[in-house]
């Protein structure tokens, strides 16, 4: 049985090795990291449904070490890790992004681009496509050789429609689903050894919200 592990982002209400407790808040008061718990909580029985085995690196508001993230895909030779993040920036940039580490592979990258299309699929924003930073969570040296792991901002939460719209459990069960239907994608694809021309990642910008600030800040995510 192939192993998922999911990554809700942040959690608890301090800064444990790297990762801190909060980062995008919307302007009705919602926390990125009950958005991305929440999230977390309705993909998992839908993978466990689909016969995954499906593993939580969280399931309560705590938070918990960028490289401990890592390691609980690591110590079960996971297929898939997929971290989950809310974005934030000025409250007038919207979109959809996904990330994979400065120097991810290519079965990381095939991930982030159904991930990408999946998701973006569900938000119906802006596609503002894959790109490559060096996230700790993502680190090639904490994760197994096997795991093909990705970081998606689902959307920018401080924007005030969007915090409206998350709101809304359809919505938030929507996303989820289409984080399920890109991982089956992925693995059915892998089984299948299909293989087509990939585009490349391309770099972050300086628009790319609080996650990239937050690490140009303190060198971590
Ligand atoms: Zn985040």
């Amino acid at each position: 049985m192939q192993t998922i592990v999911i990554d809700p982002g942040h959690g608890g209400s301090r800064r444990i090795g790297g990762s801190s407790p909060n980062n995008a808040i919307g302007s009705n008061g919602t926390l990125e990291k009950t958005l991305t718990l929440d999230v977390a909580l309705r993909l998992k029985p839908l993978l466990l449904d689909a016969g995954f085995d499906a593993v939580l690196t969280r399931e309560t508001d705590v938070n918990r070490g960028l490289a401990t993230r890592a390691h609980v895909a690591r110590d079960r030779k996971a297929s898939v890790f997929v971290s989950i993040h809310f974005n934030g920036f000025d409250g007038r940039v919207q979109g959809t992004e996904t990330y994979i580490h400065s120097t991810a592979g290519k079965r990381s990258l095939e991930l982030a681009l159904l991930v990408q299309q999946s998701v973006r699929g569900a938000t119906g924003l802006k596609d503002r496509g894959v790109k490559r930073a060096s996230f700790g969570v993502l680190n090639a040296a904490e994760h197994h050789k096997q795991t093909a792991a990705c970081l998606v901002e689902v959307s920018f939460l401080d924007v005030p429609a969007e915090a409206t719209r998350l709101a809304k459990a359809a919505y938030r069960q929507a996303i989820a689903k289409a984080l399920l239907a890109a991982i089956q994608t992925f693995l059915s694809a892998a089984k299948t050894a299909i293989r087509k021309p990939l585009p490349d990642a391309t770099r972050h910008e300086p628009e790319d919200g609080y996650e990239l600030t937050v690490r140009r800040d303190s060198e971590n995510l």
